[in-house]
């Protein structure tokens, strides 16, 4: 069973400090619309941008940005696949 991560960002609380972005490029982006945090289109799950779904090469990636987020409008849950 491959492990995977659940990504979620409370969009409507993120305060565009672009921190996961910094941290974590592969997974998340800034919208250019909102100024607001998504997942990255590979990522996400069912084209929702602030629902993704990453390998478990990415746990890193994710945690240290969740942990980077001041307003933790980030969360990682680990999923069976
Ligand atoms: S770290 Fe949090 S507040 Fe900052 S851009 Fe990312 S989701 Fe938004």
């Amino acid at each position: 069973m491959a492990k995977k991560f659940k990504v979620t960002i409370d969009r409507d609380g993120c305060i565009s400090c672009m921190a996961c972005v910094s941290l974590c490029p592969e997974v998340f982006e800034m919208n250019e619309e909102d100024g607001k945090s998504q997942i990255v289109e590979k990522y996400r799950v069912g084209g929702d941008i602030s629902t993704g779904s990453v390998p478990s090469d990415l746990e890193d990636c994710v945690k240290s940005a969740a942990e980077a987020c001041s307003v933790t409008v980030i969360s990682v849950e680990e999923v069976e696949e």
